[in-house]
């Protein structure tokens, strides 16, 4: 949908008319201008012909129902994945794209492999949250929201730093989709000069930092990006932004059987995390080729003895390992 040309219509109208629109299409998730029935028929038409609403994709449901992959495609042949899920609690998460593909290169990820295309626009990053928030709302009722996004998707959220804040914008603000700060949350592979603009930004996001190792040996081994990233100035930025912000940050660590798994890398990460609102959550390595995933023993090992010295861990369920929908396996073979 182009949100512009969505502005410039509306801002010939009466006020009250541009409620009308935006509560159709960001809070009763409207696929089509003719489920509008309160609005004259020539500006509806201007609607069809200027702002299109569809959003063409594909939905993959896992087999326990729970994860639902959608392959998106765009007006360019671009295609992106974006993966619902749905907890018991009544949350449904969503894990949003921000780039077709990703220039970061990490070893153990699917996007990586497939190399960088393009950014998304807002309205791209946008538009995946409405083709869920409409599939919701047609296959589970009215009252299903989304409750929760994520950037964990495709691409990395602050190599495209302006149109993924402007999207957060249009998630959070009342008249836009209207959810809270606080359930939206950014996930990086820990860019420096993005997460000290994000210290600067007003909204309360959340922050979560993909760090997946100990040291800038094996770090910058498994993730290229920490070659001009390192650890020490990394954790310094995210400290600016804790004393800033007052909030806890995420810090995510992938386990992969005899990379990053021992009990040396453990008290290794111990030393750095000993931080009363860093929070590590401990991921379990889903296949995408060259690694193997620790196994249960050794996450636990693991986890013990982070806890032991006091650090605040948890380790993370996976899903929809199935659909390839799991965290690092989002890459369209397209
Ligand atoms: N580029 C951002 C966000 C997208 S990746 C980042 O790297 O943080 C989302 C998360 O999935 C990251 O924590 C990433 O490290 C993790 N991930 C990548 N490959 C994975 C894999 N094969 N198994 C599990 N998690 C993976
Ligand atoms: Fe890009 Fe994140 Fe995958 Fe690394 S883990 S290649 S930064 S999407």
């Amino acid at each position: 949908m182009n949100l512009e040309n969505l502005e410039k219509i509306l801002k010939k109208e009466p006020s009250y008319r541009q409620k009308q629109i935006q509560q159709a299409v960001f809070k009763q998730f409207i696929s089509e201008w003719d489920e509008m029935t309160n609005i004259p028929n020539n500006l509806k038409e201007e609607l069809k012909k200027d702002c299109l609403l569809e959003i063409e994709g594909e939905i993959f449901p896992s087999a326990d129902g729970k994860t639902f992959k959608a392959l998106l495609s765009f007006s360019d042949g671009a295609k992106i994945e974006t993966v619902l899920m749905r907890n018991k609690d009544n949350r449904n998460s969503l894990c949003v794209s921000s780039q077709v593909g990703c220039a970061g290169g990490c070893a153990f990820c699917a996007t990586g492999k497939m190399g960088f295309n393009r950014n998304l626009t807002s309205e791209e990053i946008i538009s995946q949250f409405l083709f869920f928030a409409r599939y919701l709302k047609k296959n589970f009722g009215d009252q299903e929201k989304i409750t929760n996004v994520i950037f964990m998707g495709m691409g990395e959220p602050f190599l495209n730093y302006d149109q993924v804040m402007t999207a957060v914008q249009i998630l959070n603000k009342e008249e836009f989709i209207g959810l809270g700060a606080r359930n939206i949350s950014i996930s990086t592979v820990g860019i420096i000069v993005g997460i000290k603009k994000f210290t600067e930004e007003k909204e309360q996001i959340n922050l979560a930092i993909s760090l997946h190792a100990p040291n800038d040996e094996l770090r910058s081994k498994l993730i290229p990006t920490n070659k001009e990233n390192k650890i020490k100035e990394l954790l310094g930025v995210v400290d600016e932004y804790i004393v800033k912000k007052s909030r806890k940050v995420m810090f995510e660590y992938l386990l992969i059987e005899n990379v990053n798994d021992s009990a040396r890398h453990a008290k290794e990460l111990a030393g750095l995390m000993k931080k009363p609102l860093y929070m590590v959550n401990l991921i379990k390595y889903n296949t995408t080729g060259d690694f193997r995933a620790s196994s249960e023993n050794r996450v636990n090992k693991f986890k013990k003895i982070l806890k032991k010295e006091g650090v605040n861990v948890t380790v993370r369920k996976s899903f929809g390992s199935d659909i390839n929908a799991g965290c690092g396996q989002l890459a369209n073979k397209n």
